[in-house]
């Protein structure tokens, strides 16, 4: 294995949000530099990198300068042009490895490795043509399916639910015409996603699903960390990963998608972790020793989306920042448009059974119905 990168090297980021930024922000208290390439002339929550490159991710001369700065490259966002990707890791280490990437990019690609890789998933065919959809219709359960754009939708865009009596050649022009992948609908009794880092020489943490704090569904813990770890070996997988299931009704644990770095439900780990998920992230890509990924304390962590935010001013975060043990994180987006996620809270507990009512209460301020 190589040497590992000291602090004072430079890491390369490719995408200008929030994962971005809270790297970042862990970066520099370990000393090291970073360059973010945003793509896009807004630096917003990328502000705080040492350098921010706003040429579009096909610019050769900011390739240039991306590769000559950095010393180790990353993703905060998964969807960077592959070939982009490609280029980047002839010259420099790229962690996750493009491949990573690139599966986790795309719905269809995703799961044919998951299928070629022995790891459950929900029965999927792929949709090329109404003669597709029409044989795979017919095949559908009663329950029916989800129609999945093979590329990756954004937010659930891109997602049509079909019952398997319905006419392919209309459902096909609802849906545009576009590849797609169609999905059986399972009965869903929870959605866990669990964070599996794993460094250079193949070691691996795991933290422990976020979801099952407040949830009780004991088998799945073993099971849905053991089948994350088993994504990440088979990619060759280098920093973080979160591979998000289904735990069904019936109690199969089936892989949904994994996306290529930090993740949304991992935010707690910031302050309840030994090790959040940033450094985590820092530290495998950079050859140093993995951490302790133990929760420390019972915690909960609330998205702050820009529909919280009043007409004009902000939320209350006087109000919010009473309750003990909260602190607000803040991602430097100017505007707050609704659904964008603009920030979080995380509070920490004295007790697990504190969490419904701090949770109630941070509503209120916020003014979201309970
Ligand atoms: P996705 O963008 O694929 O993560 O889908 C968004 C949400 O839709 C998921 O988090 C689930 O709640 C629901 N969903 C997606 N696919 C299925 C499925 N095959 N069966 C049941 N629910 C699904």
């Amino acid at each position: 294995m190589n040497s590992p990168l000291l602090p004072g090297s430079t890491i390369g980021i490719l995408g200008g949000g929030q994962l971005g930024r809270m790297l970042t922000a862990c970066a520099h208290r370990s000393g090291y530099r970073t360059i973010s390439w945003i793509g896009h002339p807004d630096a917003g929550p990328a502000a705080q990198a040492d350098q921010v490159i706003e040429e579009p991710f096909d610019d050769p001369e900011a390739l240039k300068r991306f590769l000559r700065e950095a010393d180790v490259a990353t993703v905060e966002f998964e969807n960077i042009p592959l070939l982009l990707l490609q280029k980047i890791e002839k010259e420099l280490p790229l962690f996750p490895n493009s491949r990573s990437i690139e599966i986790s990019q795309h719905r269809e690609r995703e799961k044919k490795f998951l299928l070629e890789s022995n790891i459950p998933c929900a029965e999927f065919w792929v949709i090329d043509s109404v003669q597709a959809l029409a044989n795979a219709l017919r095949e559908l359960p009663d329950r029916g399916g989800i129609l999945k754009t093979a590329e990756f939708g954004y937010d659930g865009k891109g997602q049509l639910r079909v019952s398997g009596d319905e006419d392919a050649q209309s459902v096909w022009e609802r849906f545009g015409g576009q590849r797609a992948v169609l999905e059986e609908f399972v009965g869903l009794e929870t959605e866990v996603s669990v964070l599996v880092a794993r460094s250079q020489d193949g070691t691996i943490e795991v933290y422990d699903p976020a979801e099952n704090i407040h949830r009780n569904h004991i088998l799945d813990v073993s099971i849905a960390p053991a089948r994350a770890v088993k994504v990440a070996e088979s990619l060759d997988y280098v920093g973080l990963l979160a591979v998000e299931f289904f735990i069904t009704q019936r109690g199969r644990v089936l892989v949904n998608e994994m996306a290529p770095r930090p993740h949304n439900s991992g935010h707690h780990t910031i302050e309840a972790c030994a090790t959040s998920q940033f450094e985590q992230q820092l530290r495998a890509i950079t050859g140093l020793p993995l951490g302790s990924p133990r929760l420390l304390t019972p915690v909960v962590m609330m998205n702050l989306l820009g529909d919280v935010w009043p007409e004009s001013g902000q939320p209350d975060w006087p109000q919010l920042l009473t309750t003990e043990g909260t602190t607000l994180h803040l991602y430097g987006k100017q505007e707050a448009r609704e659904g964008r996620k603009m920030g979080h809270l995380t509070t920490l507990l004295s007790a697990l059974d504190k969490a419904e009512s701090v949770i109630a209460s941070h509503r209120s301020t916020l003014g979201i119905d309970v």
